[in-house]
Formats: structure tokens, sequence, C-alpha cells
């Protein structure tokens, strides 16, 4: 009997798979999405929805503000049973030494350089950002309006992959087992059967490591366990943006329903729930007082797949006819999937890669020259 054939492989149903099926599939290219659990069951399940233009790199800002764009476009684009809701809450950074401004202020003027509109922001600024905020021992910040959040992670990733579908794509859940080899194509094994296929994207979040392990192939990714806690809701609208203090390692936003959520940026790999909660929510305390006192109702865990740069690796596999990653997002998948989608597939349609693309490559591990200072 002859092996099953799909155009594209591309193995795991993420946010970053299913949008790279979405722009495979509006270029009229089929293929097949190969997911073990279920459709954005990883990380992308757990993501709040975070959507920022600001970092410290140039090229991890154009993802961003590229993913920006489409984001401003869902709507129309996709066209969801229910719409999806882009809230302009914007991201503030909060810093209380010199030396992180400085690196604010250098970040701002290389994101405005490329048409971001983030600005440097001084306390009679962050006092009418967020009239709650202490500033005791903030020297100022940077503030993007433009950032902001769509809370459903899942249903945009389904949106995305129901797209596809309707243009050929298929959904098979299924884990894949490993990849070999066999004449010009590459044999996706699969806990049910097996296919061939010339061209295979490897978006598997944090199980991209073992699979590609498979092959000999090792990638720089690390498994970094992050967890959210999330509060009873609070009637008052007290912290509209997302605040990030990296000096005081928090991060944290009042979503639409009120609730808080709160995540610890210098967390540890051993450190149990009640420390967790104790630690980001005294951090917070620190900046809205509220926060020692308001009760937490929920911790999830996910994991982040950080790269040594904190940037993703995208494009072909040097040395691997045919053979794509998409993973190491470090996370950041949600808010570049979009621009991610496009890039890949373009390229696994045929196109030379995006310039854009070719900063990401695998290779540039090869000749580090960079560290993304702002570890968020
Ligand atoms: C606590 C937390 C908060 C976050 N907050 C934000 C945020 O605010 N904004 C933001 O942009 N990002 C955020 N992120 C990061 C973001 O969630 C991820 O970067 C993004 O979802 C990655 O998508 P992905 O498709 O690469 O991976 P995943 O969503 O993990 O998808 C990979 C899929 O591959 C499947 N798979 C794995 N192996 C196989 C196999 N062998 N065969 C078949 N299927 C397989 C898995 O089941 C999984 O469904 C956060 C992450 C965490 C953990």
């Amino acid at each position: 009997m002859n092996m099953p054939h799909a155009d594209v492989a591309i193995i795991g149903g993420g946010v970053i798979g299913c949008s790279i099926a979405y722009h495979l599939a509006q270029l009229d290219v089929d293929g097949v999405v190969f997911e073990k659990t279920s459709v954005a069951g990883g990380a992308t399940g757990i993501c709040p929805g975070g959507i920022r233009q600001q970092f410290e790199n140039e090229a991890e800002c154009r993802l961003a503000q590229r993913s920006m764009r489409f984001f401003e476009e869902a709507n129309r684009l996709l066209e969801p049973e229910n719409p999806f809701f882009l809230e302009r809450s914007g991201y503030l950074f909060l810093a209380e030494s010199q030396t992180l401004l400085s690196q604010l202020r250098r970040n701002v003027a290389m994101q405005n350089s490329i048409g971001v509109p983030s600005q440097i922001v001084d306390s009679a600024d962050i006092g009418r950002l967020v009239p709650a905020l202490v500033c005791d021992g903030i020297v100022g910040g940077s503030f993007c309006a433009e950032d902001g959040f769509l809370e459903d992670c899942d249903g945009f990733t389904r949106t995305l992959l129901r797209s596809a579908r309707r243009n050929n794509f298929e959904l098979k859940l299924q884990e894949v087992l490993g990849l070999a080899r066999e004449g010009s194509a590459w044999r996706v094994s699969t806990t049910a059967d097996s296919c061939l296929s010339s061209r295979v994207v490897i978006a598997c979040g944090v199980d991209t490591v073992s699979l590609l392990r498979t092959l000999g192939i090792e990638v720089p990714i690390e498994v970094q366990r992050r967890r959210l806690a999330f509060t009873a809701p609070l009637p008052d609208p007290l912290m509209h943006p997302l605040v990030v203090a990296l000096e005081r390692s928090f991060a944290g936003k009042q979503l639409l329903n009120g609730v808080f959520y709160v995540g610890w940026l210098g967390e540890t790999a051993h450190s149990d729930d009640l420390t967790f909660i104790e630690t980001a929510l005294t951090a917070g305390s620190t900046l809205l007082p509220v926060m020692a006192e308001v009760p937490v109702r929920r911790v999830i865990a996910g994991y982040y797949d950080s790269t040594p740069d904190h940037r993703p690796i995208l494009g072909a596999i040097p040395g691997y006819d045919g053979l794509y990653l998409a993973a190491g997002f470090s996370g950041h998948g949600f808010m570049l999937a979009p621009a991610v989608g496009e890039m890949l597939a373009n390229h696994v349609a045929g196109a030379e890669p995006d310039p854009l693309l070719s900063q990401f490559s695998l290779r540039r591990f090869q000749h580090p020259t960079f560290a993304e200072g702002m570890q968020i």
C-alpha cells in the first residue's frame, strides 16, 4: 500500500503551527498539522495574551510590529465566530536605576526609528497612566500605548486553524514519534501511521528539543517553568497597562474582568506555589498596596522554550533539506505568531527567505554576538 503524502507536514498545533498552516493555506499550499494532545493545548493555552512591540532587539521589534498589524485586522481577516477584542492597554516598563533607564532610552530610540510609538515616561506620566501606582524608587520608564492584550489565545489559534482547514489543511490528532529521510522526502512516523512529506515544519514548543534529537540535531533551547497567579476580581480599574518592574522581578496586569494576573520574573525551578504567590504579590504590593490583601484564586504553570538570546529560532535547518524550525519563543510566541507564520509559510512555499527571517536562523548560535538584556 502506498504511504499517504502531505505537501507540508507541520508538527505542533499551538499558535505557531496554526499560524504557519493558515498562511500556507492562503498561498494554496495543502498540508497536515499533527498535534499530540489538543489544539492550543501547550504553552498557547496558558498564555494570557500579552502583545507588545517594545523589544531591545530591532529584528524582534520588527516581527512584533508586523504581527501587530495582523492582530489589528484579525476580525476582518479571520472572521471569527466571536470577534476578538484587541485591548490597547499598553505595556509600561518601570526603571529603578539609571542603568535600566538608560537601556530603556536606547530601546525607545531604536523603536521610534522603525515606527514603534513607544516613549520614555517620568513619574508624573506614570502617575497619569496608573494613578494608584506607588512610584517610590521609580526613576522613570518606557510606555507604548499601542501595545496591549488579546485575551483569547485559544480562540485565536483555533480560528487560524479553522481557516486553514477550510482551504485543504488537515488536522491529525497524533503524536509524531520520529522523522527519517526517505528518498527526497521525510517519513513522518506517528502513533497511528506514517506519511511522506517533502517539507516538514517543527513547531513543537518545548518538545522541539527531544524531537530534533532523534535526528541528531541539537538546538540551544532550555525549558523554563513559568507560573501566573490570578486573584479574585476587584471592582475598581486600578492597573490598566501591563506593568513590568524588572528590578523587582514583577509583571502584572488587571484583566478586563477585574482579576489581576501576576508573574514572578525570578521564577526558580523548585519553588512551590505558596512561595511563588507570596514573592510575586509582595513585589506587586510595593507598587499597588492592595495586592497584599487580594486573595489568589488560582495558579497556572506552563513552560517557556528559551534560547540564549531570548529570540526564536526560525527557518530552514542547515544541512537538512526540507526541514524547517519555528521554536524557542522564550515567552513571546503569541505576540510574534502572525509575522512568523507569514514569513515561514512564504519560505516553505518556495520564496527566498525574508531578510528578517534570516536574522533568526539557527546559524547565529555558531557565532553569538548579542544577548537580549530584558529577559521577560
Ligand atoms: C506563563 C506563560 C505566560 C506567557 N505569556 C505570554 C504573553 O503574554 N504573550 C506572548 O506572546 N507569549 C506568552 N507566552 C509564550 C507563549 O505562550 C508561547 O511562546 C507560544 O504559545 C508558543 O506557541 P507554540 O505553538 O510554539 O508552542 P505550544 O503552544 O507549546 O504548541 C506546541 C504544540 O506542539 C505539540 N507537540 C509537541 N510535540 C509533538 C509531537 N511530537 N507530535 C505532535 N504534536 C506535538 C504540543 O502538544 C503543543 O500543542 C507565555 C507562556 C507562558 C508559559
